[in-house]
């Protein structure tokens, strides 16, 4: 498995090296995912110390909830980063920004009654539904407190 990980926004305006060790992609399929990335939100997991940038000017922030905001950049307009704004450290980074090596599978999926029916992703793997979804995130905020 490589190192680093390059990502990158569309146009190349934001770009970023991910040094954790990747083994998984986990999918959010909860409507504003859904609006902010045009379906669901496939996206790897990271902290602050896993992220370099090499540019990022036209990275934008919108806060999309009192807990979290959302990186995008202003120029190409790709969806990039969802991360929580209280002290849990936690990036989600969209997959499709990352150049990700082969054997890469879905660990999870969340919020899956909210899928719309036209599509669903293959794989044995967990599909939480929010109130299940909800438990998970509460659970691990309080295990960090
Ligand atoms: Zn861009
Ligand atoms: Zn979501």
């Amino acid at each position: 498995m490589a190192d680093s990980v390059h990502g990158q926004c569309l146009c190349g305006s934001v770009a970023f090296e991910l040094s954790n060790k990747i083994q998984h992609v986990d999918a959010c399929h909860c409507k504003m995912c859904q609006h902010w990335a045009g379906g669901a939100f496939i996206g790897v997991s990271a902290t602050d110390a896993d992220i370099t940038f090499k540019a990022d000017s036209t990275l934008t922030w919108y806060n999309s909830s009192a807990w979290a905001r959302r990186g995008f950049c202003s120029k190409c307009g790709s969806s990039l980063f969802y991360k929580l704004i209280n002290k849990t450290d936690y990036w989600a980074i969209s997959s499709g920004a990352l150049t990700l090596p082969e054997g890469i599978e879905m660990e999870k999926e969340i919020f899956v009654d909210e899928k719309p029916g036209y599509y669903a992703f293959a794989g044995d793997h967990p599909r939480l539904t929010r109130e299940e979804t909800m438990a998970m995130i509460k659970a691990s905020v309080e295990g960090q407190s």
